[in-house]
């Protein structure tokens, strides 16, 4: 086997709340994840010259070596299992970049999962998730994908069953947000509203999907809206337009809408795109590990 290619899966948050800040600088935070059908290919192929990692991608800005996740990723595993080989990353961009949707941790995961494959390392998803930590709280829920509570700093996962099945509108404005940024302005203890995390895991578990849309609810609207309205205005479309929910998905500026109504669902896209507020739009939904496990054989 000289090629390899996975779906790298980006995700929204359906709950997001940060508890405190910790000694150590990490915030704590209790999320519940979501994959959804906004992925970037990933491909990668041996290309003859020993020792080299190299990253090819759609995307001007992103690097194409070291601070690359997939290259972080590939040169991990390179070192510990003394891999000589050379390939290159094809990396075909559609998660928004720096949006809150853990694009980098996704490509970073699916190149973990890869490079084991195309060299058979053997490893399992629990190990695999043990190294993709060091690169990224998010890298083990990437790999382990579908509905999923993650706590700690995102790396403590334990899965949920899948939400119903519903139309998800993707909508990115045309600005990008640090996430440093929102995790310095973000006061935990000054927290008003949270979300009520047990209530919308409950709501998952009965397929509530009404109950699940009107409990969604991220802390980092607080900080990060302020800052750029456009967002609120993308929500308030959204929900003018018949979604069950609008929400901005991590540190943003990403938002999501759920809809039960696949027509309602593609006039909202239209509205946006004649609006003209959207740098990237995509109708889609949710992905559960199923689908993914299926992907994988
Ligand atoms: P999160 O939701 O985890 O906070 P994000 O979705 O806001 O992440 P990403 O798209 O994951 O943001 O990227 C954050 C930064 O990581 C980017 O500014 C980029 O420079 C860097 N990065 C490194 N590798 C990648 C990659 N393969 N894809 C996207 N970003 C990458």
């Amino acid at each position: 086997m000289d090629t390899i290619s996975w779906k790298a899966y980006g995700k929204i948050n359906l709950g997001l709340d940060v508890l405190k800040k910790r000694d150590d600088g990490y915030h704590e935070l209790r999320m519940i994840m979501q994959s959804v059908g906004v992925y970037d290919d990933i491909m990668i192929e041996k290309n003859g010259q020993p020792d080299e990692i190299r990253v090819e991608t759609d995307a001007a800005v992103l690097k194409n070596e070291k601070g690359n996740l997939a290259y972080e990723a590939a040169k991990l595993l390179f070192d510990e299992f003394h891999i000589h080989d050379g390939i290159t990353i094809h990396i075909t961009k559609r998660i928004p970049i720096a949006g809150g949707m853990a694009g980098g941790s996704a490509d970073c995961a699916a190149t973990l999962q890869a490079v084991n494959r195309l060299f058979s390392l053997g490893l399992t998803k629990k190990e695999l998730m043990k190294r993709g930590v060091k690169l990224g709280a998010d890298v083990p829920y990437c790999i382990l994908g579908g509905t999923a509570l993650a706590e700690g700093i995102g790396e403590i996962l334990t899965p949920l069953p899948a939400p119903p099945k519903a139309y998800v509108i993707i909508a990115k404005p045309p600005v990008s947000v640090s996430t440093a940024y929102v995790y310095g302005h973000i006061r935990p203890s000054e927290i008003k509203k949270r979300p009520d995390t047990d209530g919308l895991i409950q709501a998952i578990r009965r397929q509530d999907l009404g109950k699940m849309s009107s409990l969604m609810y991220n802390v980092m609207e607080d900080v990060t809206i302020p800052e750029y309205p456009v967002i609120d205005e993308i929500k308030q479309m959204l929900l003018s337009g018949g979604a069950l929910n609008a929400l901005m998905s991590g540190s943003g500026p990403t938002v999501f809408a759920v809809f039960n109504d696949a027509e309602r669902a593609r006039r909202a896209m239209e509205t946006l795109t004649q609006a003209g507020i959207t740098e990237q739009l995509y109708l889609t939904g949710f992905v559960n590990k199923t689908d993914l496990l299926k992907e994988e054989i």
